[in-house]
């Protein structure tokens, strides 16, 4: 489905990451992608899971908090890769005092910060990788949650920021399409990974998705980055500004 595309994937962690199973799946379908980490503490781990897919894997350092480290990032891709067809935004933080109790008690830092991480940084790199897509009809994917839509226990600033994002979704589909570029987002369910851990209670919100999703099971990583290929793919060509939900039909049911 990505026979000769070359992709940018943000935020693979490890190999739980929702990016890394992206990551894997862009390469089976004939991709190139380059891999992004936050800074060196990780980046040694990103580089041995880089070392695993075929070919060529440059891995480059971006905080996507800092325009300087995103700049530098996209001047190496397009040393690197010269032009883009995708580029996947798999990031996002909040502080784990946000992450639990009640939502008045977030503070002004704490919102500003879940807001720059997890929602600007989805625009930032989108105007960056437009520049590298021009004539290519390429394709742009982040990642959000249902506590967006509706309120999950404990997922408070970060569902605010998961709203402006899919927002932003929307915003930036309609100011790239005429260049040919679509934008869209995927709405997983809930997966046990790094980010996933810092959500308070984060087992029961698995237990309850299990029990309540049409499919009765939770998601995996794995179908989230099937309908990632679909998205970067030409067989979505026609969808921008969506919010797809892979979640086992969780977000149909009333209760
Ligand atoms: P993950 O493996 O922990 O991935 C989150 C990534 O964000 C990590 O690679 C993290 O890097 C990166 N990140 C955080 N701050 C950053 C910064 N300033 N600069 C660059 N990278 C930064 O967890 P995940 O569950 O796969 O999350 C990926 C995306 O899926 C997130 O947007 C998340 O909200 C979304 N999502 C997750 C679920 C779920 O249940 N897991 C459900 C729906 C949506 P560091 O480790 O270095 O901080």
């Amino acid at each position: 489905m990505l026979q000769g595309k070359r992709g940018l994937i943000f935020g693979v962690a490890n190999k739980r990451s929702i990016a890394w199973a992206i990551a894997k799946a862009a390469s089976a379908s004939g991709a190139q992608v380059a891999l992004t980490y936050q800074n060196e503490r990780l980046g040694e781990s990103v580089r041995e899971l880089a070392a695993t897919l075929p070919g060529e894997t440059p891995c480059i350092e971006c905080d996507v908090t800092h325009d300087v480290s995103l700049d530098a990032a996209f001047d190496e891709v397009k040393i690197r890769f010269g032009s883009l067809d995708f580029l996947v935004h798999s990031v996002a933080f909040a502080r784990k005092e946000e992450l639990s109790g009640g939502y008045s008690q977030t503070s002004r830092e704490g919102f500003h910060f879940a807001q720059d991480v997890s929602t600007y940084s989805f625009t930032a790199v989108a105007r960056r990788g437009a520049a590298l897509m021009e004539g290519r009809a390429g394709a742009m994917i982040t990642l959000t949650y249902i506590g967006a839509e509706r309120v999950i226990p404990n997922y408070n600033v970060m569902g605010v920021a998961k709203a402006a994002l899919e927002a932003s979704v929307r915003y930036l589909a309609a100011d790239l399409g005429p260049r040919g570029i679509r934008v869209n987002a995927i709405s997983a369910g809930p997966i046990k990974t790094l980010a996933a851990a810092g959500i308070g209670d984060f087992s029961q919100i698995l237990e309850h998705h299990k029990n309540k999703a049409p499919l009765r099971k939770n998601t995996e990583a794995e179908e989230v980055a099937d309908s990632a290929l679909f998205l970067l793919s030409p067989l979505s060509r026609g969808i921008t500004g969506e919010v797809i939900h892979v979640d086992g039909g969780y977000s149909i049911m009333g209760t």
